[in-house]
Order: C-alpha cells, then sequence, then structure tokens
C-alpha cells in the first residue's frame, strides 16, 4: 500500500546531510512494523516521509499506487488526514482540555460531524480503556494515560495506518507494555502500525524490523 521507490532526503544546511539514502521500501496492508536505529540515523525522517509530513528529495511515494510526490500540499494533507493517524513521544495534548475534547480535536478536520466525533472519541477512549477518565485534563494524568489518549486521538477517525514516533520515550517499563499491548490490538483489528524506536523491546514486538544506519535501511 505505502510504496516508497528510490526516495532520498537530504538537508542542506550549508554543507549537505543526506537524512535518508535512496531506498526503496514496500508496506503492505495490515503490517506492523518496526524502525530501528542509533540517534540522528533518519528514523524520524523515513516515518516523516512515510506519513506525508515532509516530502522528498528525490523518488516517488505511491500510496496504494497514486504518486504522492506531484500532488499539491492540500491533497497531501487531505488524504493525510483521512488514512493516517500520528503518536509522538511528547504525547502533544491540549492542556485545559478533557481527555475526550482531545480525542476530538484529532478529527476537526475530517468529515464527521460534532455528535458523530463526540462518538467516536467516546469509543476511542474506550477502546485504549480510559472510558473513565474521559473528562478528566491530561494535566492530572499519568505518562502512559496521556499516550494512550494521544492514542485514542490518532485512531479516533480510523485512519488506516498508525505513525508512532518513539511513542514509549517517556514512559516506564509498565506503561511501556501497556502502550505495547494497545498498539498489538490495534494491528490485530487491522491496522497497519508503524514504530519508530530505540528500544529494543519495543522493536522486538514488530513481526517485521528495519534498521537504519546513516541514512541507510537495511531489512532484518
Ligand atoms: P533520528 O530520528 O534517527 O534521530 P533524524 O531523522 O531526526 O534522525 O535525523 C537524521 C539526520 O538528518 C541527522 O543528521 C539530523 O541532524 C538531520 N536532520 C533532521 N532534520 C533536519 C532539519 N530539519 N534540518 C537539517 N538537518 C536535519
Ligand atoms: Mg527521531
Amino acid at each position: 500500500m505505502l510504496d516508497l521507490v528510490d526516495v532520498s532526503r537530504s538537508y542542506d544546511d550549508g554543507h549537505l546531510i543526506e537524512a535518508l539514502r535512496p531506498t526503496t521500501l514496500a508496506i503492505n496492508d495490515g503490517e506492523y512494523i518496526a524502525i530501528t536505529g542509533p540517534s540522528g540515523s533518519g528514523k524520524s525522517t523515513l516515518l516523516n516521509l512515510l506519513g506525508m509530513i515532509d516530502r522528498p528529495t528525490s523518488g516517488l511515494y505511491r500510496i496504494s499506487g497514486i504518486d504522492t510526490t506531484s500532488l499539491t500540499d492540500t491533497a497531501r494533507g487531505a488524504i493525510r488526514g483521512q488514512i493516517f493517524g500520528f503518536v509522538f513521544q511528547a504525547f502533544h495534548l491540549l492542556p485545559g482540555r478533557s481527555a475526550v475534547e482531545n480525542v476530538e480535536l484529532g478529527m476537526l478536520y475530517g468529515p464527521h460531524s460534532r455528535r458523530g466525533r463526540r462518538s467516536r472519541a467516546y469509543e476511542a477512549l474506550e477502546r485504549v480503556g480510559l472510558a473513565d477518565r474521559r473528562d478528566s485534563d491530561p494535566r492530572t494524568m499519568s505518562g502512559g494515560e496521556r499516550q494512550r489518549v494521544a492514542i485514542a486521538r490518532a485512531v479516533a477517525g480510523r485512519p488506516r495506518v498508525l505513525f508512532c514516533d518513539e511513542p514509549t520515550g517517556n514512559l516506564d517499563s509498565a506503561n511501556t507494555r501497556k502502550v505495547l499491548g494497545l498498539l498489538q490490538e490495534l494491528n490485530a483489528s487491522g491496522l497497519t502500525v508503524v514504530v519508530v524506536t530505540h528500544d529494543a523491546d519495543v522493536a522486538a514486538a514488530a513481526p517485521r524490523r528495519l534498521m537504519l544506519s546513516d541514512g541507510t535501511v537495511t531489512e532484518g
């Protein structure tokens, strides 16, 4: 479904940094993939390209056979909002808003009515085991609970692919296990999951692993 063909990304800050060297990679519907590698090896660069947060310097990126590299930012944004969900290390929840409001905000630009957003938000919070915390401010929640709210926000609009960048980076081992269990459940129910991590246990939970080293991807 997601096809990178000779995709590279470089940055030019006075000198050239090849953050991702030309990479050909196919991700199929329903896969659960971990991307590992040391800090600075290009993991976030690859994830941001796959999630259409960023554009390649060269190469083609096809989603379900459609070349995305020639699309406008608006078209790319529409596809991104419809079929992708994102989870980041730092949660990015709004303080002063309840858990359910945070989850609804993730669907603000989607096709659903206010009522549709509310019922999907409740459903998503139930899915992550936080139905009873729906009216709580994230500031009163533990790191593990906050990340589960962030996961609920990412999946409430029913995306096809969930991209996670170091989702357990701020969590202790008990909460890491909870988040991993949740990712596994979501994948089992059909969601494609792509997780960037430098935690060996998180990587080991994924059936397919990609290793990055200095912008080069190896399968293994
Ligand atoms: P990782 O997520 O594995 O730590 P990144 O993908 O963030 O690595 O970065 C890969 C390389 O690209 C690093 O050398 C980093 O410094 C560089 N890089 C990332 N983003 C930028 C940017 N916006 N401008 C310049 N260099 C960048
Ligand atoms: Mg990174």
